[in-house]
């Protein structure tokens, strides 16, 4: 602990609010992945879902976990009105669940009690106080969720602070104020918060943003500048709409920016934060998503310089053009291959992918003049580290030819089937030189390159069980020049059952062509990786 800083407490709700996602869906298991991987990065709270909702929340409640940073938190309304805490079966449920805190939603705009709750506005307080005081009776820390709490503030400031004030009077650990619909701006958060923190201490207000004006984080600093001291949020902003406010950003600022690290201090240790960027690419691993490139500080382009010049410049100082050391974050420098790269480029970029070259190898200014040659007609590899490696590794060493591709056709036939239907169906025929032998193969597809992928993996002979897992993710076409001479630049993302995630290219003025490129080099790619034995 050091001198005098104040502890902020991180608050994860990426399990319960992140759920909210259109498209996002958790298993039992992806939530106690998540939970562990949360605990191990050093968060002080972990919300793991509503008990009694529904079947993967209500289990992952049934058995007490120990966690060793977090307290688990469930999270559940507050009693119905006209009930008595022990004759709502909800909030049975609620008191029933396994957890060390748990945080109750309430209403705290006096429109909302009156319109979707249609009670007045001392039962809701009365529920507010009955159910603090239960939670608080059953050993577990009790919190306070005031839903849509600066609109409500707005428009009836006594209510909203009685709702607050109900909370902390039945010794609630916190009252957190939720920007629910995102609409409000930083200014007006610190002005409310420092009005509220007149009514109920800093150490007990919690922020909770949204970031549909894309403020979600200032809101939340405006908030903890104005006193607030828990923080709401997701990993990687994960959340309803345009998302919650995005941990994996506030915790790297929170500790390596020194208007806040020089005041506050977090459950997070240096050794901690390192295992930030591997978070933030698991919960997109479990989402099954690409991890946003440009994310900050755990984005993989978070640290990549483009041109040549800055480029020999950051390998002498990179302090000179990074705001932190990418190390912190558990992230890395990357300087891009690009048109403008030089040998130092290409050395830094080699070092990344994990190949040894020695910087006065003359096959380095072969590699130079065939990857710009190459982008002169089109290839980016900046995209598509498989296929550099490859060209990478052609260049300077020697890699097996596990095959050889003799020819391939392809066919395209739009007509009626037997029950008169109009369908458009693909064949092709690919001749491979494999095992010393010309093999043959077949495949049909809903379309010529998923009809060429078929054959082509149909049968490769010993490497057969090497492709097994191969599968294409995703597939994006681009026209480079205008007119007839058009050029097609086809970039192919492909995953194993490893969890490897790869990218390649393929350029050809003929768009089958290219995407057979791009497939014939992931192939490569996956046999070198898995040390497939040369033919
Ligand atoms: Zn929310």
């Amino acid at each position: 602990m050091s001198e005098n800083k104040e502890r902020l407490y991180l608050f994860d709700t990426t399990l319960r609010d992140g759920v909210q996602t259109i498209g996002v869906d958790f298993s039992l298991e992806d939530k106690l992945l998540i939970a562990e991987t949360l605990d191990a990065l050093g968060v002080d709270y972990i919300e793991g879902g509503y008990p009694g909702a529904n079947p993967v929340d209500t289990a992952l409640f049934e058995n007490r976990r120990l966690y060793k940073n977090a307290s688990f938190t469930a999270f559940g309304m507050t009693k119905r009105a006209g009930r008595s805490v022990s004759n709502d079966p909800g909030f049975k449920d609620l008191l029933a669940a396994e957890c060390d805190a748990i945080c109750l939603v309430a209403k705290s705009w006096d429109y909302h009690v009156r319109v979707a709750l249609g009670i007045s506005n001392e039962e809701n307080l009365e529920a507010i106080s009955e159910s603090v005081k239960a939670v608080k009776q059953s050993g577990r820390e009790p919190m306070l969720d005031c839903e849509h709490f600066f609109d409500g503030y707005k428009a009836d400031k006594d209510y909203a602070l009685a709702c607050a004030r109900a909370a902390i009077d039945e010794g609630a650990r916190w009252v957190v104020l939720c920007d629910t619909n995102g609409g409000t701006l930083p200014a007006e958060i610190e002005e409310i918060v420092t009005e509220v923190t007149k009514h109920v201490p800093g150490d007990h207000l919690g922020i909770h943003t949204h970031n549909d004006t894309g403020n979600a984080i200032a809101n939340t600093l405006a908030a903890v500048r104005a006193g607030a001291r828990q923080i709401q949020g997701t990993l990687n902003g994960l959340g309803e709409r345009c998302g919650n406010a995005n941990l994996t950003t506030i915790i790297p600022t929170l500790m390596l920016k020194s208007e806040l690290a020089d005041r506050y201090e977090i459950g997070v240790k240096p050794v901690q934060l390192r295992t930030l960027t591997h978070a933030a690419r698991m919960l997109d691993e479990i989402l099954n998503r690409a991890p946003d490139r440009h994310a900050p500080y755990v984005g993989e382009s978070a640290f990549a310089t483009k041109a040549g010049i800055h480029a020999s410049a950051i390998l002498k100082d990179p302090s000179t053009y990074e705001h932190v050391n990418p190390d912190l974050v558990g992230n890395q420098r990357r300087l891009l291959v690009s048109d403008q790269g030089g040998k130092s480029n290409i050395i830094s970029e080699l070092e990344r992918l994990g190949l040894e070259v020695s910087r006065d190898d003359p096959k380095l200014s072969l590699l130079l003049s065939e990857v710009k040659s190459r982008e002169a007609t089109g290839y980016a590899y900046e995209a598509a580290d498989a296929s550099f490696e490859l060209l990478a590794r052609r260049t300077l060493g020697n890699v097996p030819r596990f095959f050889e591709v003799d020819s391939f056709r392809v066919m395209v036939e739009r007509r009626h089937n037997a029950i008169g239907e109009l369908v458009t169906i693909s064949e092709a025929t690919v001749k491979v030189f494999v095992n010393g032998s010309t093999v043959m193969s077949v495949g049909e597809g809903n379309g010529p390159i998923n009809a060429l992928d078929t054959a082509l993996r149909k049968d490769l002979g010993k490497y057969q069980e090497y492709i097994q897992d191969l599968e294409l993710v995703d597939y994006k076409v681009r026209i480079l020049t205008g007119g007839t001479d058009a050029v097609t630049r086809v970039l192919v993302e492909s995953r194993d059952s490893k969890g490897g995630r790869w990218f390649t290219v393929g350029v050809s003025p003929n768009i089958v062509d290219a995407s057979f490129e791009a497939l014939l080099d992931s192939i490569n790619y996956k046999l070198i990786r898995d040390g497939a034995p040369s033919p």
